[in-house]
């Protein structure tokens, strides 16, 4: 059972996938709406890109709990040769008041029984159902709402294989890509666009939530923090 869902060298292809392919999506969840939420946007921290520009609108905004930020970043550096990679897992809200989407990331899952090698990583059929079986044992009340994988000493943007896996595996507007290259420390979000479109070299960056009296954790060097209006207004105008 270990066959791979798709041969990594072959180019994705316009069609989609075969019969037998599509059935293994972790949650066909197809005419959903999230619940309201309050999008937890003042105690985060905006961490921007610049890859992003003030135009575009994402589908989401993905905010990231500490922990799961550390339990990503631990088992992204954990292999600087080959990649690795996982599931997202966390709450899809629309915020109540201005009715924009957003997802925050509470929980990550090792993915087992990976393919991999310096170029690509495989879900295989069975990191597929380990990852769904511990879904449901675990956080039968969470949603799947992305995956991550490293990219050491590459980059961080999406192959064509890795464009292939995010549509057909993680196919909602709202299911995001974590892209994490461990041994430079860069990392970035890819976000579909309102349309649906998906550039795969536009990574985004996200809000940290830091808890009252603790301070930020993130460490990726390709991202900028964000200064509040407060901030700005308090520190840098005399
Ligand atoms: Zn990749």
């Amino acid at each position: 059972m270990a066959q791979d869902l798709a041969d990594p060298g072959r180019a994705p292809t316009a069609g989609g996938a075969g019969a037998g392919e599509s059935r293994i999506r972790l949650l066909p969840a197809e005419g959903r709406t999230p619940l309201n939420g309050r999008m937890p946007t003042p105690r985060a921290l905006r961490w921007r890109s610049d890859r992003e520009s003030e135009g575009e609108q994402r589908a989401v905004s993905v905010f990231f709990a500490p922990r799961a930020y550390v339990r990503v970043c631990a088992h992204a550096g954990s292999d600087l040769d080959n990649e690795v990679g996982g599931a997202l897992v966390g709450r899809w809200r629309a915020d109540s008041t201005t009715g924009r989407q957003y997802v925050v990331v509470e929980a990550a899952i090792r993915a087992q029984h990976t393919r991999h090698g310096s170029a690509f990583l495989t879900f295989t059929t069975e990191s597929l159902v380990a990852l769904h079986d511990e879904m449901e044992r675990r956080y039968p009340t969470k949603e799947l709402v992305g995956w991550y994988h490293t990219h050491p000493r590459m980059g961080v943007f999406l192959s064509g294989y890795d464009v292939w896996l995010h549509q057909h595996f993680f196919p909602e507007p709202w299911q995001v890509a974590l892209v994490i290259e461990p041994y430079t420390r860069l990392g970035g979000f890819f976000i579909r666009e309102v349309d649906g479109r998906l550039n795969p070299h536009r990574y985004v960056g996200f809000y940290e939530l830091v808890p009252r009296g603790s301070s930020s954790l993130v460490y990726w060097q390709n991202l900028e923090p964000e200064l509040k209006v407060e901030q700005v207004e308090g520190g840098m105008q005399s």
